[in-house]
């Protein structure tokens, strides 16, 4: 009899999973996406958005034609309660069953952690929806029209997602050199890590001499081990007392996975995220698979201040690779794949040049780290950008070569 997979979220981890369900299966089993967004946006490129380098157009894509056109159902619809016990979601418009689940649902931020962190209620700026970036754009432009000032970027305690305030700060100086106005402006970037590059990862070798000499040259301060006491309109306050004056400050928050899941036991950890063994699978619900940022990774070092586990872009859609391939075998048969063993390849882009790394495995100690800086990294980028684009439109294949 054929089976309903029901894969949650549309964006890396969901689309991907759900195409590749779709190309496993027979037709008679049936796989169906609900997520709240119709379409789907290349988060990568957000900090060029709010530099004004891209519009929005250029990085969305309308993936619920492109989904139904693959015979996948769509219905966009946000989940507000998991029943693992019923096989059911239930979502604002409605309930939906399944036998096999994908949460790739991502996070959710969490801006009610420190005041006035709070893009529409308080006085930062986020970069993690197009609404965001347009309107750090906006925010940007207007301490940038004062002709002097404050431009402070930084990683909340417990912020996992460390990469792109690094990028932003260092756009944002390309930005004002290139306008001839860098002297007037201080850029500052604070973070969760105990040092700089650490990403959540204890750091990938020398790229973080490489990003204090990049600091350094741009004359871009930094403060590491940070915890933030709150966002005021004028400063961003660390505990210990230090205030950041600030014009404009873009601050990435700690994450929750989703309050769907919370609070299930068995399901997932306490801020939400979904709990999967080594094949991506719920050890309790094992019709249930995570994939991507919704998936909970425990911090593997321990740090002053908390730092979370990365997960990217390309780990993402390996996973969401992984998973489709393990409920592909559970119905099928076959054997299974292992899901957390990952290996990275990240481009950074600091706006007149890039840097590349690629590691095998994520935590050191590793087989491989390869980390480049130059031009050719930030030109790999944009072309990665493009072609992600191009392979979504017109189904071309996938590479992971600049992600
Ligand atoms: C600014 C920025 C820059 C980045 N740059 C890079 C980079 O250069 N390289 C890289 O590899 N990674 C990068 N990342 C990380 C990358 O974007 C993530 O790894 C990726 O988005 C994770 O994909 P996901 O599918 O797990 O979650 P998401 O992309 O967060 O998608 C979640 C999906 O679930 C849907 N959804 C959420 N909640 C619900 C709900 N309750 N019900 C139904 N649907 C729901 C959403 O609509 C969305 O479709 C960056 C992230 C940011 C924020």
């Amino acid at each position: 009899m054929g089976k309903k997979i029901l894969v949650l979220g549309s964006s890396f981890g969901g689309y991907h999973c759900a195409v590749t369900l779709r190309k496993l299966l027979r037709k008679e089993h049936a796989v169906r996406v609900v997520s709240s967004d119709d379409v789907f946006t290349f988060i990568p490129s957000l900090p060029w958005v709010i530099m004004g380098w891209r519009e929005p157009a250029a990085i969305q894509f309308p993936v619920a034609d492109s989904l139904r056109r693959k015979g996948i159902d769509f219905v966009q619809d946000t989940i507000v309660k998991a029943d693992p016990d019923g096989n059911r979601v239930t979502g604002r418009k409605g309930d939906y069953e399944y036998d096999y689940l994908v949460a790739a649902t991502g996070s959710e931020l969490d801006f009610e952690a420190i005041p006035g962190l709070d893009p529409e209620r308080g006085h930062g700026h986020s970069v993690f929806t197009v609404e965001q970036a347009l309107q750090a754009r906006e925010a940007l432009q207007r301490a940038i029209g004062k002709g002097s000032g404050s431009l402070v970027f930084g990683n909340a305690q417990g912020a996992s997602c460390l990469g792109p305030v690094y990028e932003a700060a260092m756009m944002t100086e390309t930005y004002l050199r290139r306008k001839k106005i860098r002297h007037k402006f201080r850029i500052t970037l604070f973070t969760n890590e105990p040092w700089l590059g650490h990403f959540g990862v204890a750091g990938f070798g020398k790229m973080t001499r490489m990003l204090e000499d990049e600091f350094a040259e741009r004359h871009i301060e930094w403060r590491i081990d940070s915890k933030m006491a709150g966002v005021t309109p004028d400063a961003v306050e660390l505990e210990g007392g230090e205030k950041l004056e600030s014009d404009f400050s873009l601050i990435v928050p700690a994450f929750y996975g989703s309050h769907a899941y919370m609070g299930i036991e068995g399901l997932s950890n306490p801020r939400g995220f979904v709990i999967a063994d080594d094949y991506l699978c719920n050890p309790k619900y094992q019709n249930i698979y995570a994939a991507g940022v919704a998936l909970a990774i425990a911090p593997p070092f321990k740090t002053a201040v908390p730092v979370g586990v990365p997960k990217t872009g390309q780990m993402t859609e390996e996973m969401a690779g992984v998973a489709a391939h393990n409920i592909a075998a559970d119905i099928k048969g076959g054997s299974k794949k292992r899901g957390k063993d990952f290996d990275v390849v990240c481009i950074a882009d600091a706006g007149d040049t890039g840097f590349y790394l690629s590691a095998s495995p994520l935590l050191p100690p590793r087989n491989k780290l390869v980390h480049k800086e130059g031009k050719a990294a930030h030109f790999m980028k944009i072309a990665f950008e493009k072609y992600y684009m191009a392979s979504l439109r017109y189904g071309l294949p996938k590479t992971h070569f600049g992600w």
